[in-house]
């Protein structure tokens, strides 16, 4: 068992996609063992996408993180990290696969609805930044 860590990101909720998304997530085989709505500060979303800092969309991408609540999310499942970022989609959703979030309900490369840990060091740094042990169950 595995786990990762997701987020529904600010353009889906605000169209009301949370639920779907959640569908999509539980009827891929991951199982939510942890969740939550929040509104990011700019200083929790700079933290988060403090590898990017350097990149420019960093600015924007932050901004737009902050302009709506999300859903934050621990997954869990069998290779949760691979089959949640295979279950996401291309980043940019002209080259997503058919049937992914992302080719589904992403607005452009930056409103792209959701985001997954690139691996399972990533997926316990993120884990940890949003969740502590008492909201994540069994
Ligand atoms: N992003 C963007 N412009 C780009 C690349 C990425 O706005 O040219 C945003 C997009 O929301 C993406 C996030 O930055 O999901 C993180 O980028 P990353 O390359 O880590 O992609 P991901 O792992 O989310 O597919």
């Amino acid at each position: 068992m595995e786990r990762t860590f997701s987020i529904i990101k600010p353009d889906a909720v605000a169209r009301n996609l949370q639920g779907e998304i959640m569908a999509m997530i539980q009827g891929a085989g991951l199982r939510i063992v942890g969740m939550k709505m929040i509104q990011l500060t700019k200083s929790q979303a700079e933290g988060f996408y403090a590898v990017h800092s350097e990149r420019p969309f960093f600015g924007s991408l932050v901004e737009y993180m902050c302009s709506g609540p999300c859903v934050v999310m621990c997954l869990e499942g069998e290779n949760a990290v691979q089959k949640y970022r295979d279950l996401m989609g291309a980043t940019n959703k002209d080259n997503a696969a058919e049937g992914t979030i992302r080719k589904k309900y992403a607005l452009d490369i930056e409103k792209n609805s959701c985001h997954g840990s690139d691996g399972q060091d990533t997926a316990a740094v993120e884990i940890a930044y949003f969740f502590n042990a008492l909201e994540l169950v069994g």
